[in-house]
């Protein structure tokens, strides 16, 4: 059914956990991107919010809905996202991609990196979800690669989903989702956007920190990594799209990338 189809792959900037709650146009987007892509067999998400030390699959028949995270109103702890997992697939993966050594998890579930846009993208929770993790201690060249082998799995029906942010500034934001965006988070996002259009994925591995608006937008990495899996999964012959773009709380960019959408689809 899949053979001679590619599975689009996806960025997708997630911001605030309210986005979880939120109807609006960036929300729309991703309900959209849900209904034009076809039903993948599963999904296999990248989320910043899960960091380890060498690289975990999740290897679970039913992941449980993590709340990670402090201060928000109760609503948000209600939220279940259902979806079940597929520990044979994940053995599967573990065998197809032998570089690096993947492990398999069997403590971790999905984070709000991945609920919180899944649930917007497929709202009936229907389609089996696996985390893969984040290793800390990987160079950004490591990330690229492993997306690079795990390009073997569009082909499969498995659709991969990247959920961080390009600009994520925690201390710089300003309540108000709507306040006016910083000026460096405004250049910093239109530089990713260029060095995505140019394809030039050695820059966005390598020089991403070596301006000062750079500095400002990662100030810590884990929210730009899963982009490179989303840069390294894609193939020359894809097609880019930017299906979201704008900013949230004056320094999240909401940015949401796809490579090979058929063109049936835009
Ligand atoms: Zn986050």
């Amino acid at each position: 059914m899949y053979s001679d189809f590619k599975m689009p792959v996806l960025f997708l900037g997630h911001g605030s956990p309210m986005n979880a709650l939120a109807d609006n146009v960036y929300t729309n987007t991703l309900n959209r991107l849900g209904k034009k892509i076809p039903q993948p067999l599963a999904i296999l998400c990248i989320s910043a919010h899960w960091m380890t030390r060498g690289t975990w699959i999740t290897h679970l028949e039913n992941p449980k809905t993590i709340h990670d995270f402090s201060g928000f109103p109760e609503e948000l702890y209600k939220v279940q996202y259902p979806a079940s997992g597929n520990p044979e697939l994940a053995e599967s993966i573990q065998k197809i991609i032998t570089t690096p050594k993947i492990e398999l998890d069997h403590d971790w579930g999905l984070d709000h990196g991945c609920w919180s846009v899944l649930r917007h993208m497929y709202p009936k929770a229907d389609i089996p979800v696996l985390q893969l993790s984040l290793n800390m201690e990987a160079s950004p060249e490591y990330h690229f690669n492993l997306g690079h082998e795990l390009q073997k799995l569009r082909d499969k029906g498995i659709l991969l989903v990247s959920s961080g942010n390009i600009v994520h500034n925690l201390r710089r934001i300003s309540w108000d989702e709507n306040a006016e965006s910083l000026s460096w988070a405004v250049e910093f996002d239109q530089w990713v956007k260029d060095k995505i259009l140019a394809r030039d994925f050695k820059a966005l591995q390598n020089d991403f920190l070596s301006t000062e608006a750079g500095g400002l937008s990662v100030p810590t990495i884990e929210h730009y990594l899963p982009l490179l899996y989303t840069i390294g999964a894609s193939q020359p012959s894809d097609s880019i799209n930017f299906e979201y773009e704008g900013m949230q709380n004056a320094s999240i960019s909401m940015r949401c990338i796809s490579f090979g959408m058929p063109e049936e689809m835009l």
